[in-house]
């Protein structure tokens, strides 16, 4: 069993910015030499989170109208009164969300359904660029 940890970065809008990052885990588990075994996908900060959605004009438009209507951008938070950085809903939204994902390969292929790809959300009122850490774990 060995470990390897990736990195690369993408950069996203403000908002609730919906990436598609399927393309590139798979690219690292091909370079990763390891054929059986899993990848965590991790996103560090407290206002993006990682899940997989069917990447669809549809459901990129009720992803974050769902998020719109259980955690609200236009209330009051609690948070912006030590940070004044007006973004208390990324941060409540990105809790909820959830900063990682694991997917299991086989043959160094990713154990995804036809329909599912692993998206990057960016919750934060501005752009960023973010990186994503995906450490492989295998053989
Ligand atoms: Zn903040």
């Amino acid at each position: 069993m060995g470990v390897k940890t990736f990195e690369f970065s993408v950069s996203t809008k403000a908002g609730t910015d919906i990436i598609d990052i399927t393309g590139q885990v798979q690219n690292i588990v091909n370079d990763s030499g390891i054929k059986e075994g899993h990848a965590l996908v991790f996103v560090p900060g407290s206002t993006a989170g990682i899940t997989t959605i069917e990447y669809e004009p549809g459901l990129l438009k009720d992803y974050p109208e769902f998020m719109e209507k259980i955690i609200p951008s236009g209330i009051r938070y609690h948070h912006d009164d030590t940070w004044h950085d007006g973004n208390g809903h990324s941060h409540v939204r990105a809790a909820l969300q959830g900063a990682s994902f694991v997917v299991p390969f086989t043959n160094a292929n990713l154990l995804l359904g036809t329909w599912q790809q692993i998206i990057l959300i960016d919750f934060d009122n501005r752009g960023r660029n973010r990186r994503v850490i995906v450490q492989i774990q295998g053989e």
